[in-house]
């Protein structure tokens, strides 16, 4: 009976609301931002006391206090004792690692023990951490055995079902037989992986189109897989994918309009993935001059994940350690070297290979600390970011048009980056997330 009489009602009430849009077209509500400080992501300078007018999802305007217009009725977010930037981007996470501790079992225990639902649940507290801290964007680069999962996270964030930032997902990441774990277990074992593995260009170009159909954002190529200590003290990366493999993905992926990055540390597996034509290089510790070269020539972005790489070393005696400690001193130049060289340095961590309890923003301080300006790394997670991501404009930056993704911090980054560890508020897409 209630059910009969609403239907009744409802084209009237339908009718009432179209007339009342066609007369008023309702403007979303003004917020401004009153910013002591404006880092904008792009722009080589801050600026002293900004105004910032946000409508909906997006930034309207934004003027120097004195000359601006706030729009009557508008809620203004005083952060005008606070240094002023856009969200953050992380472009190397994986949402579905904890830093596994090796002592309980690490990666392997993971993948064998864990229910599919747990490992979500621990990426949807990943999440909203990385959000918590300022980091409104991440590409997160797989899964590492959870499959899709990555997809269905971010339709949970973009459905408003959990809190997180806005994700550049990879989903399975591809590599070779013989190029990921799980490993080391007796033959006769069918074991799963990390990652999909295929041999053969048409394989490869399968797994790509698989993943793309499936919605990935880009895709992810193993290039290298273990490393030692050779010979001559040289570090040795055995290379994955031939240049043959490499190109069925990329060909493919290209064709969709989506890019490709590619775990590569040095020597063989990093030229072929240069060769191949990788969109990204994802750690790179270990270049060399041709590579830094042929990066500068085809555009390459070069993701460095420096501070994964200066912790949790093996003890020094063992062959590990050694590994561990003679991949940390080639890094380090081979981050100089690019730094000095132009190449397009874009931050990333590999949260998720650190716990996702470690602050994301260390690695500010450890691309400083190789000699990179302040501003430089800020634009390495913001604009410069923004358009390896091909969202120039829209991410990345404060500006009108862009989306409103916004974070505050106490102190000048630009003196000390670590202030970038203690994010006291946080806005993405226009909400509130966090207000200190
Ligand atoms: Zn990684």
């Amino acid at each position: 009976m209630k059910r009969f009489r609403y239907a009744w009602f409802a084209p009237i009430v339908a009718l009432l609301s179209v007339s009342a849009v066609a007369q008023r077209s309702p403007a979303p509500q003004a917020v401004v931002i009153r910013a002591g400080v404006l880092i904008d992501g792009k722009s080589d300078q801050a600026r002293r006391d900004q105004v910032i007018v946000v409508r909906g999802n997006h930034i309207d305007n934004v003027s120097d206090a004195a000359s601006a217009k706030i729009p009557s009725g508008a809620t203004v977010i005083d952060l005008s004792r606070y240094t002023v930037l856009p969200g953050l981007i992380d472009s190397h996470t994986h949402i579905f690692l904890q830093g596994e501790d090796p002592a309980q079992g690490g990666y392997d225990a993971n993948i064998l023990t864990a229910p599919l639902a747990l490992r979500a649940a621990r990426a949807t507290v990943a999440a909203r951490r990385a959000l918590e801290q300022g980091f409104t964007t991440l590409r997160d680069v797989e899964t590492e055995g959870a499959g899709y999962g990555d997809i269905g996270i971010k339709e949970a964030i973009e459905a408003g079902y959990i809190p997180g930032p806005r994700l550049f997902v990879a989903t399975r990441a591809i590599s070779t037989t013989g190029g990921y774990p799980l490993e080391g277990y007796a033959p006769e074992l069918e074991m799963p992986k990390g990652a999909q593995i295929v041999d053969g260009p048409v394989e490869a170009r399968k797994a790509a189109r698989e993943q793309l159909d499936h919605g990935a954002d880009w895709i992810k190529v193993y290039m290298t897989h273990r490393s030692w200590v050779g010979r001559n003290g040289e570090l040795v990366s055995q290379p994955t994918l031939t240049v043959e493999e490499l190109r069925a993905i990329v060909d493919e992926t290209h064709g969709w309009q989506k890019k490709v990055a590619c775990h590569a540390y040095g020597g063989i597996g990093l030229h072929r993935a240069l060769d191949g034509g990788c969109d990204s290089i994802e750690h790179g510790l270990d270049l060399d001059d041709a590579a830094i070269a042929q990066m500068l020539k085809q555009g390459t972005w070069y993701v460095p994940t420096l501070s994964v790489y200066y912790t949790d070393w093996a003890p020094a005696d063992t062959l590990a350690g050694q590994r561990d400690r003679l991949r940390a001193s080639l890094h380090e130049p081979s981050f100089k070297k690019a730094l000095a060289a132009k190449v397009k340095i874009v931050f990333g961590t590999d949260m998720g290979g650190i716990p996702w309890t470690e602050p994301i923003a260390q690695e500010f301080s450890k691309m400083v600390d190789f000699g990179m300006q302040p501003m430089d790394a800020i634009q390495s997670a913001t604009s410069r970011a923004s358009v390896m991501l091909d969202m120039p404009g829209k991410l990345g930056v404060v500006a009108p048009g862009a989306l409103a993704d916004i974070i505050a911090v106490n102190g000048d980054p630009l003196r000390d980056v670590k202030v970038l560890q203690e994010v006291q508020f946080v806005m993405k897409d226009g909400k509130v997330f966090r207000s200190n």
